[in-house]
């Protein structure tokens, strides 16, 4: 839960020696300075698709991509500047990713053949053609195994709902450098904790993820051709709408909570 103005207050020790003082004007200054950093990662890539836009919910792609280009037609810069809580969110990420592979080691990667960037956060670090993808995750300790349900760590994070899309974006790597393998590391945020997986799989696997990620891009690049919207089925799970900025607008604000309620009853009835 976020922190209100109120809970805000000037500290004075009582032998006056010490003042603390909430400082937002350096606050706007730091995260403005920080927002630009940002906007420098992504600038040559932002107008055209990425790999990531195949793997999240289609509907909030094809409406992010609407507002980019109407943004661009205005004659301003294709995304808005990002809030703090966006900031922060990436700086986590970024800060991480120099961290444990060295600044600068994400490249995108233009794929003409199928219209889209591509990033793995590093490349041939220790050997020839070995790909990294790094993610943080605030997973409770006591689910990073399921001792309960006789799941390891490896299987928690391969059938946790929140990773299933890093799995997609891995594979999806793996299809257009033509790999069987990655390197993920994953660092648990509480406590701090840090370890490498080495991920295989065969090409048929591969060759599934890459089919469904066609299917998605087709199904977004036509709708925003169409001038028509992909459903909320195309999300990957439902925290997902939790921290979309379309969820308060027509026609998710409509559409979320229907669709929710459905897939309740379809759980509970054992369908899904
Ligand atoms: S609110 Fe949910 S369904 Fe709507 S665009 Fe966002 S993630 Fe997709």
């Amino acid at each position: 839960m976020a922190v209100t103005d109120d809970q805000f207050r000037n500290h004075v020790s009582k032998d006056g020696g010490l003042t603390i003082a909430r400082d937002p004007r350096t606050r706007s200054r730091l995260l403005k300075v920080a927002a630009e950093r940002l906007a420098l990662k992504r600038a040559d890539t932002e107008l055209a698709d990425h790999l990531s836009d195949d793997v999240g919910c289609q509907r909030r792609g094809v409406l992010k991509r609407r507002a980019m280009l109407a943004r661009v037609a205005a004659g301003k810069p294709a995304t808005e500047e990002p809030d703090a809580q966006s900031v922060i969110w990436f700086a986590f990420g970024h800060s991480l990713q120099d961290t444990m592979l060295g600044p600068s080691s994400e490249k995108p990667i233009w794929s003409e053949e199928h219209g889209l960037w591509y990033s793995p956060d590093g490349m041939e670090l220790l050997k020839d053609g070995d790909l990294y993808e790094i993610k943080s995750t605030r997973m409770s300790p006591l689910k990073k195994a399921d001792r309960e349900a006789g799941l390891s760590v490896e299987d928690v994070l391969a059938s946790n709902p929140a990773t299933q899309n890093w799995w997609k974006y891995i594979m999806g790597v793996m299809y257009l450098e033509g790999s069987n393998e990655y390197y993920l590391g994953v660092a648990w945020i509480i406590p701090a904790e840090f370890e490498v997986f080495h991920v295989q799989v065969t090409r048929e696997k591969r060759n599934e993820n890459w089919a469904d990620l066609t299917e998605r891009r087709m199904l977004r690049r036509g709708c925003l051709d169409s001038g028509t919207l992909p459903g909320c089925e195309t999300r990957t799970f439902q925290r997902q709408c939790d921290f979309c900025p379309y969820l308060g607008q027509e026609p998710c604000a409509t559409d979320v909570p229907v669709i929710n309620v459905r897939e309740r009853v379809a759980a509970k009835a054992g369908s899904v």
